[in-house]
């Protein structure tokens, strides 16, 4: 037996059916199409005869566990046998409807990414997986599905083998705004495995621990880039600030769209902490690591995230959370902005 620990027990009916699990190389990020009630309704009228995931994640983080994780799930095709497979909830709600022809899967919110990192936490503790990006589908690590896809990431050499991981040629899942996530997701998931090996009773610190969740409007307007220089992003009209610090704990992600940015070339964010006064001069006076991503063809989806507590203002000034940019293009400009935020 393989149960997460704070996951809603949905085992489906028929387990033994599937077999056993052969190895455990990766934990495979999925996109539903649908909302977790749906997802979960199919699965269950199934039971383990039609396609189902390990675990389901829906849309205010809600966390499902459908297949024992001693069991082989069949979301990941040939590769079955060896992935754990999550499932997330993007259709309907606060997703909107959206059309589903084409790579238009609306990104993870932030609780969301709170569940897949406690998901992928325990699954990696418990069956000794590397917390990494894999670099291939047959790296070991935390991927998605579309890595393992034919006509798309899937190698054609590697056709037929346990690393064909859909049957469907030129599947997208989970879009290319999740795949944007994965890379803050695992940076998020390595720092949790650090607390998680902690004894005893872990303290309720850090992203285990927030449940106020703010978020700002998608803030639509072409902001030009300086050159080989870090610029403040408005992330609303006339509106640079995210966060007001007052010395909680908080997770913050900053998704942004980039027109104009070739494969060639990168564009970097980072965190600041500003010090502010009304009347005087703005000073940055705290910067977080920054991350770099490079163009794509089309538009580029980026998201940043960052976990802080920046203490309150002193004398009357006060300490506000930015963003900032930083390209080596010419002709990149930053077309929308949303920020999220999680706090403790
Ligand atoms: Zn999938």
């Amino acid at each position: 037996m393989a149960m997460m620990p704070g996951a809603v027990n949905r085992l489906l009916a028929n387990q033994a059916r599937q077999g056993r699990m052969k190895s455990y190389d990766a934990v495979s990020l999925h996109t539903m199409v649908g909302s977790l009630a749906g997802t979960d309704g199919m699965f269950q009228k199934d039971g383990t005869v039609g396609t189902e995931s390990h675990f389901g994640v829906g849309e205010h983080g809600e966390i499902y566990q459908w297949v024992d994780t001693a069991y082989t799930a069949d979301a990941n095709y040939l590769g079955s046998g060896h992935v754990i497979s999550i499932e997330t909830a993007d259709y309907g709600g606060s997703f909107g409807r959206w059309n589903t022809n084409g790579d238009n899967v609306p990104y993870w919110n932030a609780k969301q990414i709170v569940s897949i990192v406690k998901i992928i936490v325990w699954a990696c503790k418990t069956h000794n997986i590397p917390i990494r990006q894999m670099s291939s589908v047959r790296d070991r690590g935390i991927g998605y599905h579309a890595m393992g896809v034919p006509n798309n990431g899937l190698p054609n050499s590697l056709k037929g083998t346990r690393y064909q991981w859909s049957k469907y040629p030129g599947k997208v899942c989970p879009g290319r705004k999740r795949i944007s996530q994965v890379p803050s997701i695992i940076r998020l998931a390595q720092g949790g495995a650090n607390t998680a090996t902690e004894p005893a009773e872990p303290k309720k610190e850090g992203i285990l621990g927030m449940s106020k969740y703010l978020y700002s409007p998608v803030y639509k307007a072409a902001q030009k880039l300086a050159r080989y220089k870090w610029k403040t992003l408005a992330v609303g009209k006339n509106a640079w600030t995210i966060l007001t610090c007052g010395g909680d704990p908080h997770m913050t992600q900053v998704q942004v769209t980039v027109e104009g940015l070739k494969p060639s070339e990168t564009i970097q964010l980072r965190f600041v902490v500003a010090s502010y006064k009304r009347g005087s001069k703005t000073i940055i006076d705290g910067y977080y690591p920054k991350d770099e991503r490079p163009g794509s063809t089309g538009s580029t989806f980026i998201t940043h995230t960052q976990i802080g507590s920046s203490s309150k203002g002193k004398n009357g000034r006060s300490n506000r959370l930015r963003v900032q940019v930083w390209t080596n293009s010419k002709t990149a400009k930053i077309t929308t902005v949303q920020t999220k935020s999680l706090k403790g």
